[in-house]
């Protein structure tokens, strides 16, 4: 009698196993499509998107009254930061489906670097900050992704701009570790801004999460920004932390080795 009832009690587990890798499966593949079908729609509103930002700039360089001028520049001022919007939910979109790729080109830190800063020279002055860029002396050159690398350092500075009112942002690059193979490189983002509660931290990291709701309306964003630097971060086999604390600016940073070129 206990052996039956030891093998109906394992017949039941074996159904219980079934059933709930079906539902795994399921969900997973419910989850895939989602993420599949948000990858394609970004793509399929990309492409009329810059349609109309191409002939918004074609307009601009026609004879317009000043009225008409305004109206054409808000159509294309409102279209680049849709473009953003979009594109950022395709990078997020691709990540999350595990359809992003990095890629493999020597480049040279230095430049790359110096090229993320001169973007924001105007909109700092602007804002009266002071935009430095701390690189050691000899060039760097390296293998690795240089496009998604300037993609996750023009976000932590864009943020640091964003969220600064008076003082510096500083971008720096710190030299941790030469061996023959590869360089261990320390990459920061510091600012004197608003600074980020401690408790807000982690939080900051998600998709669609902002420290403050009442930022959004001021500054605007979609808060995916850091979500997809992290995910770059960590293809890159790294870690994207920030140490912060309100009202004491920020720093965002994380280590790469990377393969000397
Ligand atoms: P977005 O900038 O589009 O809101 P992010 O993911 O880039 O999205 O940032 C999420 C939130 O993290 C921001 O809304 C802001 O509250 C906070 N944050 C990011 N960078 C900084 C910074 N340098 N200083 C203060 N707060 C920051």
């Amino acid at each position: 009698a206990r052996t039956q009832d030891l093998s109906a009690a394992n017949t039941e587990l074996k159904m219980l196993v079934r059933e709930l890798s079906v539902a795994k499966e399921r969900a997973e593949a419910a989850s895939q499509a989602k993420s599949q079908f948000l990858a394609n729609m970004s793509h399929e509103i990309r492409t009329p998107m810059n349609g109309v930002l191409g002939m918004a700039e074609l307009l601009l360089e026609t004879d317009l009254q000043p009225r008409q001028r305004r109206f054409a520049e808000v159509i294309q001022q409102s279209g680049v930061s849709l473009l953003g919007v979009i594109n950022d939910v395709l990078d997020f979109s691709k990540i999350e489906a595990g359809k992003l790729a990095l890629e493999t080109i020597d480049f040279g830190v230095g430049a790359m670097v110096e090229e993320v800063v001169t973007l924001f020279a105007e909109s700092a002055r602007r804002k009266g900050l002071e935009l430095l860029c701390d690189l050691p002396p000899a060039p760097i050159a390296v293998w690795g992704d240089p496009g998604r690398l300037r993609q996750v350092l023009t976000n932590l500075v864009s943020n640091a701009v964003k969220f600064t009112e008076r003082g510096e942002v500083v971008v720096r690059v710190t030299m941790l570790e030469t061996t023959g193979a590869a360089h261990v490189l320390r990459f920061e983002v510091s600012d004197t801004g608003i600074g980020i509660p401690t408790h807000l931290q982690e939080r900051i990291f998600n998709a669609f999460d902002q420290a403050d709701g009442s930022m959004t309306r001021r500054f605007g964003g979609t808060g995916l920004g850091l979500a997809i630097a992290r995910q770059l971060v960590g293809l890159m086999g790294s870690a994207l932390t920030v140490r912060s604390g309100e009202g004491q600016g920020s720093t965002f940073g994380f280590v790469l080795r990377l393969a000397r070129a």
